[in-house]
């Protein structure tokens, strides 16, 4: 038997540079440096896409959204994450819950998670509280605690779909 549920898991981290916008979650964040990458760089939503792609066995979003493709230079990161959404609902599945973690040294990012998490669960047209964002330092300790990089993991639990309005299946 096939149980119901599909569990998945993500990993990303990108290197900090200057002269380039810090965006978490969909947010864009006020810092002296940014993330360095070919799209917008967004460490959180890319860990999450990953998660969801995992969950259902479809690869990792380096597989879709290559890298080196000048389709997806500067590419806003929740529009991907809303394609990857797109892609688990054709397979018959929604989002049950996310949770992640996002580890930077600075700045401190507690006073934007509210919004962080509100503009993922939009894009995953599910509520916030489906997804949990956490920030932790790293201690001072390796490239992320030396402010070389910011890293995230994200957890992604899907369930079948289900036809919102008559609770059919
Ligand atoms: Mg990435």
């Amino acid at each position: 038997m096939i149980p119901p549920f599909r569990i998945g898991n993500g990993y990303d981290i990108h290197r900090l540079v200057p002269d380039r916008p810090l965006i978490l979650g969909g947010v864009q964040i006020p810092h002296s440096l940014g993330l360095l990458g070919h799209s917008d760089a967004d460490v959180l939503t890319h860990a999450i896409m990953d998660a969801l792609l995992g969950a259902l066995s479809l690869g990792d979003i380096g597989h879709y959204f290559p890298p080196g493709d000048p389709q997806w230079a500067g590419a806003d990161s929740l529009r991907l994450l809303q394609q990857v959404r797109a892609w688990v609902a054709e397979r018959g599945w929604q989002v049950a819950n996310v949770d992640s973690v996002v580890i930077a040294e600075r700045p401190k990012l507690k006073p934007y998670i509210p919004q962080m998490r509100q503009r993922l669960a939009a894009a995953l047209a599910v509520t916030a509280d489906q997804v949990g964002v956490k920030a932790t330092t790293n201690e001072r300790l390796g490239p992320v605690g030396q402010e070389e990089g910011i890293a995230a993991y994200a957890v992604a639990l899907l369930m079948p779909r289900t036809v919102d309005d008559s609770g059919k299946v």
